[in-house]
Protein backbone atom coordinates (compact mmCIF):
# COMPACT_ATOMS: atom_id res chain seq x y z
CA UNK A 1 0.00 0.00 0.00
CA UNK A 2 1.56 3.10 -0.81
CA UNK A 3 1.99 6.30 1.44
CA UNK A 4 1.94 9.59 0.63
CA UNK A 5 5.56 10.15 0.61
CA UNK A 6 5.37 7.78 -2.22
CA UNK A 7 3.26 10.39 -4.33
CA UNK A 8 5.83 12.90 -3.60
CA UNK A 9 8.57 13.50 -5.98
CA UNK A 10 12.58 15.19 -5.92
CA UNK A 11 13.07 17.73 -8.38
CA UNK A 12 17.23 18.26 -8.53
CA UNK A 13 18.46 21.45 -8.86
CA UNK A 14 14.85 23.76 -8.80
CA UNK A 15 14.21 26.60 -7.97
CA UNK A 16 18.21 27.10 -7.51
CA UNK A 17 21.32 24.78 -8.61
CA UNK A 18 21.74 22.40 -5.13
CA UNK A 19 18.13 22.85 -3.93
CA UNK A 20 16.43 19.17 -4.26
CA UNK A 21 12.61 20.72 -4.41
CA UNK A 22 10.09 18.21 -2.45
CA UNK A 23 7.52 18.41 -5.56
CA UNK A 24 3.39 17.84 -4.15
CA UNK A 25 1.95 18.65 -7.64
CA UNK A 26 2.12 14.74 -8.13
CA UNK A 27 0.47 14.39 -4.38
CA UNK A 28 -2.88 16.15 -5.36
CA UNK A 29 -3.02 15.08 -8.99
CA UNK A 30 -3.25 11.43 -7.09
CA UNK A 31 -6.83 10.90 -6.32
CA UNK A 32 -6.09 8.43 -3.91
CA UNK A 33 -2.82 10.57 -2.59
CA UNK A 34 -4.70 13.89 -2.13
CA UNK A 35 -7.20 11.64 0.04
CA UNK A 36 -5.14 10.33 2.13
CA UNK A 37 -2.91 13.41 2.72
CA UNK A 38 -5.54 14.96 3.35
CA UNK A 39 -7.36 12.36 6.34
CA UNK A 40 -4.18 12.13 7.55
CA UNK A 41 -3.78 16.13 7.97
CA UNK A 42 -7.21 16.29 10.15
CA UNK A 43 -6.75 12.92 11.82
CA UNK A 44 -4.78 14.70 15.27
CA UNK A 45 -6.97 17.49 14.91
CA UNK A 46 -10.89 16.04 14.21
CA UNK A 47 -13.00 16.33 17.25
CA UNK A 48 -11.18 19.25 18.69
CA UNK A 49 -12.71 22.82 19.14
CA UNK A 50 -11.68 24.87 15.93
CA UNK A 51 -12.84 27.67 14.04
CA UNK A 52 -10.92 28.43 10.98
CA UNK A 53 -7.65 26.90 9.08
CA UNK A 54 -5.52 29.24 7.71
CA UNK A 55 -3.20 27.38 4.76
CA UNK A 56 -0.17 29.65 4.02
CA UNK A 57 0.39 30.90 0.50
CA UNK A 58 0.24 28.62 -2.12
CA UNK A 59 -0.23 24.85 -1.54
CA UNK A 60 -0.90 25.78 1.99
CA UNK A 61 -4.38 26.93 0.16
CA UNK A 62 -5.03 23.59 -1.64
CA UNK A 63 -4.74 21.32 1.52
CA UNK A 64 -5.97 23.65 4.28
CA UNK A 65 -9.12 24.49 2.05
CA UNK A 66 -9.79 20.78 1.65
CA UNK A 67 -9.07 20.24 5.29
CA UNK A 68 -11.15 22.98 6.34
CA UNK A 69 -14.08 21.50 4.48
CA UNK A 70 -13.65 18.14 6.12
CA UNK A 71 -13.45 20.10 9.67
CA UNK A 72 -16.45 21.87 8.58
CA UNK A 73 -14.43 25.21 9.79
CA UNK A 74 -14.10 28.20 8.05
CA UNK A 75 -10.66 28.67 5.68
CA UNK A 76 -8.17 31.57 6.23
CA UNK A 77 -5.29 32.82 3.42
CA UNK A 78 -2.10 33.71 4.28
CA UNK A 79 -1.07 35.75 1.53
CA UNK A 80 2.47 36.96 0.37
CA UNK A 81 2.20 40.81 0.25
CA UNK A 82 0.04 42.90 -2.14
CA UNK A 83 -2.04 40.05 -2.79
CA UNK A 84 -5.15 40.57 -0.60
CA UNK A 85 -7.72 43.46 -1.45
CA UNK A 86 -8.67 44.49 1.84
CA UNK A 87 -7.25 46.17 4.33
CA UNK A 88 -4.10 43.81 6.16
CA UNK A 89 -2.21 43.23 8.95
CA UNK A 90 1.93 42.38 7.64
CA UNK A 91 4.74 40.11 9.77
CA UNK A 92 8.11 39.83 8.07
CA UNK A 93 10.65 36.88 7.74
CA UNK A 94 13.59 35.89 6.74
CA UNK A 95 14.79 33.92 3.49
CA UNK A 96 18.03 32.17 2.71
CA UNK A 97 18.72 35.49 0.85
CA UNK A 98 16.42 38.43 1.80
CA UNK A 99 13.65 38.69 3.56
CA UNK A 100 9.66 38.11 2.48
CA UNK A 101 6.21 39.23 4.14
CA UNK A 102 3.55 37.16 4.71
CA UNK A 103 -0.30 39.26 5.30
CA UNK A 104 -4.17 38.39 6.28
CA UNK A 105 -7.31 40.40 6.08
CA UNK A 106 -7.35 42.31 9.73
CA UNK A 107 -10.74 41.22 10.07
CA UNK A 108 -9.92 37.45 8.80
CA UNK A 109 -9.64 36.51 12.47
CA UNK A 110 -11.90 37.00 15.77
CA UNK A 111 -10.81 37.41 19.21
CA UNK A 112 -10.73 33.94 20.82
CA UNK A 113 -11.12 32.00 17.52
CA UNK A 114 -9.63 28.39 17.17
CA UNK A 115 -7.23 28.26 13.84
CA UNK A 116 -5.08 25.36 12.67
CA UNK A 117 -2.66 26.58 10.04
CA UNK A 118 -1.87 23.86 7.29
CA UNK A 119 1.19 24.25 4.75
CA UNK A 120 2.98 22.07 2.59
CA UNK A 121 6.51 21.84 3.47
CA UNK A 122 7.99 23.09 6.77
CA UNK A 123 11.65 23.94 6.65
CA UNK A 124 13.32 26.31 8.96
CA UNK A 125 9.93 27.35 10.12
CA UNK A 126 10.07 30.99 9.28
CA UNK A 127 7.09 31.07 6.88
CA UNK A 128 5.08 28.95 9.48
CA UNK A 129 5.84 31.13 12.45
CA UNK A 130 5.10 34.17 10.30
CA UNK A 131 1.77 32.67 9.92
CA UNK A 132 1.38 32.25 13.54
CA UNK A 133 2.38 35.50 14.36
CA UNK A 134 -0.12 36.84 12.44
CA UNK A 135 -2.83 34.92 13.98
CA UNK A 136 -1.73 35.91 17.35
CA UNK A 137 -1.85 39.58 16.45
CA UNK A 138 -5.45 39.70 15.80
CA UNK A 139 -6.12 38.03 18.72
CA UNK A 140 -6.96 34.20 17.70
CA UNK A 141 -5.67 31.32 19.48
CA UNK A 142 -3.26 28.77 17.18
CA UNK A 143 -3.75 25.79 18.19
CA UNK A 144 -1.42 23.71 16.11
CA UNK A 145 0.37 23.37 12.43
CA UNK A 146 -0.04 20.81 9.67
CA UNK A 147 2.02 19.89 7.11
CA UNK A 148 2.51 17.04 4.47
CA UNK A 149 6.59 17.24 4.87
CA UNK A 150 8.90 18.15 7.05
CA UNK A 151 12.92 18.73 6.63
CA UNK A 152 14.14 17.71 10.50
CA UNK A 153 17.63 18.78 9.84
CA UNK A 154 16.51 22.69 9.28
CA UNK A 155 14.69 22.75 12.74
CA UNK A 156 11.15 24.01 11.75
CA UNK A 157 9.52 21.97 14.38
CA UNK A 158 11.67 23.37 17.30
CA UNK A 159 11.09 26.60 16.22
CA UNK A 160 7.29 25.81 16.42
CA UNK A 161 7.49 23.78 19.44
CA UNK A 162 9.38 26.42 20.86
CA UNK A 163 6.24 28.78 20.29
CA UNK A 164 3.94 26.38 22.62
CA UNK A 165 2.35 25.07 19.63
CA UNK A 166 2.25 21.25 18.50
CA UNK A 167 3.41 20.23 14.99
CA UNK A 168 2.48 17.20 13.23
CA UNK A 169 3.93 16.35 9.66
CA UNK A 170 2.93 13.23 7.56
CA UNK A 171 6.34 12.51 6.00
CA UNK A 172 10.06 13.44 6.05
P1 LIG B 1 10.44 27.57 5.77
O1 LIG B 1 9.87 28.95 5.97
O2 LIG B 1 9.93 26.57 6.77
O3 LIG B 1 11.94 27.59 5.69
O4 LIG B 1 9.98 27.08 4.33
C1 LIG B 1 8.71 26.55 4.13
C2 LIG B 1 7.98 27.25 3.02
O5 LIG B 1 8.73 27.19 1.81
C3 LIG B 1 6.65 26.61 2.76
O6 LIG B 1 5.66 27.61 2.49
C4 LIG B 1 6.89 25.73 1.55
O7 LIG B 1 5.78 25.70 0.68
C5 LIG B 1 8.10 26.33 0.86
N1 LIG B 1 9.11 25.34 0.48
C6 LIG B 1 10.44 25.37 0.76
N2 LIG B 1 11.08 24.33 0.23
C7 LIG B 1 10.15 23.59 -0.41
C8 LIG B 1 10.19 22.34 -1.15
O8 LIG B 1 11.22 21.69 -1.34
N3 LIG B 1 9.01 21.89 -1.63
C9 LIG B 1 7.85 22.55 -1.43
N4 LIG B 1 6.73 22.02 -1.96
N5 LIG B 1 7.78 23.72 -0.76
C10 LIG B 1 8.91 24.23 -0.25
Amino acid sequence: MKTVKDYIRSIVDFPHEGIVFRDVTTLFADARGFRMAVDQLLHPWAGMDIDKVAGLEARGFILGGAVAHQLGTGFVPIRKKGKLPGAVISESYVLEYGEAVLEVHDDALLRGERVLIVDDLLATGGTAEAGIRLCRRLGAEVIGCGFVIELPALGGRERIEALGLPVQALCA
